[in-house]
């Protein structure tokens, strides 16, 4: 991510939100649940799974935190009657996890317990790495009263490879592994690409090894031929593994996937918070980011 890139995207962010909607839409469902589920519905009967993210982060109130649960128990209901292939996915410090541990327990537990009646898997996505051991003991403790928890892990944390063996020891682990998305220390982070390409790999084995069930987050088409390359090497069936990849991105790939069989489950970020979310999609695309500032400065 370059400076250039940057300030582009810091300048885009002052731009009306109409505007920047127009290029945020292939990205977001929506900012209502009714959008998110009908998004859903329509990747469904296009053969594809999905996982279901009410975005925000970094609560900085309980009262932001409630809401935010209140969101999750209307979702956990709204997929259920919907008879839709998805799961939910949340973030912990939307949950409150800096304000809180024990209150973000608590409410976590109570979004998995409307899950649970609803039969919904339920994902705990990971954030910085300053949440990384509350999240993982949180994990821990919800997972050691139902299988119907997963958590996510980085491939570019130094410490990953330990972590998903202790995961694997909390009991049968599904995990979805991404190369992670947060500015981390080279301290403690692998910054070369081909490293974390192995290490994601190396996730991946660890998992399959334990019997586990990955979750391959990425939209890298090198990566993913090396993890089907062992799927194949493994006479994996489908349905022991999948694939996992945003909305709006690597649309091909996907398809290309679900034409070959293998299971692909799309994360749907919706909700009112969609602008600080697609802003920094942009930052991640560096040729969307000047195409979207070359468009939103051409006279009409
Ligand atoms: C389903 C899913 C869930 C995720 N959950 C988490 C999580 O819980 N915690 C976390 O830290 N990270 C998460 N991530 C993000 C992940 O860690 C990576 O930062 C991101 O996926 C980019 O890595 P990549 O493997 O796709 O490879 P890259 O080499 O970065 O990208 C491959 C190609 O995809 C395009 N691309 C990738 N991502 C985007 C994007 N966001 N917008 C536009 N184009 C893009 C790139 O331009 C490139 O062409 C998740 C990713 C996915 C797919």
């Amino acid at each position: 991510m370059s400076l250039i890139t940057n300030l582009l995207v810091d300048l885009l962010g002052l731009f009306p939100d109409g505007l920047i909607w127009r290029f945020a839409r292939p990205y977001i469902a929506g900012p209502s649940l009714s959008a998110g589920l009908l998004s859903q519905a329509a990747l469904n009967k296009a053969g594809y799974l999905a996982t279901m993210d009410l975005l925000g982060e970094d609560t900085l109130s309980d009262g932001d935190a409630e809401n935010a649960v209140a969101h999750y128990l209307a979702l956990a209901t709204g997929i259920a009657e919907s008879g839709s292939q998805a799961n939910v996915s949340l973030k912990l410090t939307q949950m409150g996890l800096n304000l809180s541990y024990d209150q973000t327990l608590a409410r976590v537990g109570r979004i998995h317990g409307a899950c649970l009646d609803q039969d919904l898997f339920m994902r705990i996505d990971i954030e910085d790495s300053s949440t990384t051991d509350r999240t993982f003991d949180l994990y821990k403790t919800l997972r050691s009263q139902s299988a119907t928890v997963g958590v996510a892990i980085q491939a570019y944390l130094k410490r990953s490879l330990a972590d998903i063996s202790d995961l694997c020891d909390a009991g049968s682990l599904n995990v979805r592994i991404c190369k992670g998305i947060y500015r981390e220390s080279p301290e403690i982070a692998y910054t070369d690409r081909q490293q974390i390409r192995e290490n994601f790999l190396a996730l991946m084995g660890h998992v399959l090894d334990r019997g586990g069930y990955p979750a391959l987050a990425t939209h890298d088409d090198r990566l993913i031929d090396a993890a089907l390359a062992d799927i194949k090497k493994r006479a994996l069936t489908p349905d022991q593994y999948e694939f996992q990849m945003l909305l709006g991105v690597g649309d091909k790939l996907r398809e290309t996937l679900i034409r070959a069989g293998h299971r692909v489950r799309i994360y749907i970020p919706y909700g009112e918070a969609w602008k600080a979310y697609s802003l920094r999609r942009f930052k991640e695309n560096p040729t969307l980011a000047y195409y979207i500032f070359k468009n939103l400065l051409r006279p009409i």
